[in-house]
């Protein structure tokens, strides 16, 4: 194992965000998180979507993946059971990872698959210049809503908590040594862990999303318990406050670890003949296969 150092993931390829975009204090948090595990950049694979922050893999030196819309989640999961000793970090937006991909939301969290998903949530389209997106705040006026949102934005937190991921943790780009903090912790959780990063968009919402944040965002105090399913949903609940820092953690068995003990029980159960499978579904054996 090397010793590496936040560099040592940088990769050649010069970021392409506006400058002042909120994604680069994530990046750079990646960059630390990886160097503080120490992990070799051959065994690390982020994989996204579509959208500004989705460009974050070709900015890191470790094997990269960028597919199609809304779809990093499942992608992510096929790396993940070909390779489980890689260490996967699904990355994207609140657009890509809460419209065309919401549905890929709940079911990569029942099944607990070890990977790290980094939703850096602006509020908005910013790569197609500025259209509401599923967490935009209500009575904001965006490129596709002049006169202001008339739907209340969808809840990153509390979806996750209804979805029961065993790891749920909101962090603030402008903090990245909390965001470095919250992705280690992350990448370390076995399971499938939840990490919205608040990531301003500085061109199509404004340099005032951060001072709005930084009004709001308050740390979890230090009696709270991430074990305590009832504050985790208080605290999805807040109003008028955002709450960062690890919201909540459990423990249960991976998906990968329930595949191989369901080859292992496969196996000891021998071959299952196909007549029997057939006559389940009350269908005869062909004549065929009969002979
Ligand atoms: S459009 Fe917004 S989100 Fe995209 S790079 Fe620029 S500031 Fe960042």
């Amino acid at each position: 194992m090397g010793n590496y150092t936040a560099t040592d993931y940088r990769s050649d390829v010069k970021p392409v965000w506006c400058p002042g975009c909120g994604d680069f204090g994530v990046l750079n948090a990646v960059y630390q998180a990886l160097a503080r595990l120490q992990l070799p950049l051959e065994e690390v694979a982020i994989i996204s979507g579509i959208g500004c922050s989705s460009r974050l893999p070709g900015y890191v030196k470790t094997y990269g993946f960028n597919s199609i819309h809304g779809r990093v989640l499942p992608v992510a999961q096929g790396v993940k059971l070909a390779r489980p000793a890689t260490t996967v970090i699904a990355v994207g937006g609140d657009g890509d990872g809460l419209s065309i991909g919401g549905g890929h939301l709940p079911h990569i969290a029942r099944r607990n698959v070890d990977l790290t998903y980094i939703m850096m949530d602006n509020g908005i389209y910013g790569m197609t210049k500025g259209q509401t997106s599923p967490t935009t705040g209500f009575d904001q006026e965006t490129k596709s809503m002049p006169y202001g949102i008339i739907e209340a934005p969808l809840n990153p937190v509390k979806l996750a908590l209804s979805y029961e991921a065993t790891f749920i943790a909101r962090g603030f780009s402008a903090n990245v040594e909390q965001c470095v903090d919250l992705i280690v912790r992350g990448i370390q959780h076995p399971g499938f862990a939840f990490i919205q990063l608040l990531s301003p968009c500085v061109t199509f919402v404004g340099r005032e999303q951060f001072d709005i944040i930084r009004e709001l965002a308050v740390d979890l105090p230090a009696d709270y318990d991430p074990g305590s399913l009832d504050q985790a949903w208080q605290v999805s609940n807040e109003t008028g406050k955002i709450s960062l820092g690890v919201i909540y953690q459990k423990q249960l068995p991976t998906y990968e670890q329930r595949l191989q003990e369901l080859v292992q029980r496969a196996q000891q159960g021998g071959r299952v003949a196909f007549a029997d499978l057939l006559r389940q579904y009350h269908v005869s054996e062909p004549e065929s296969a009969q002979d």
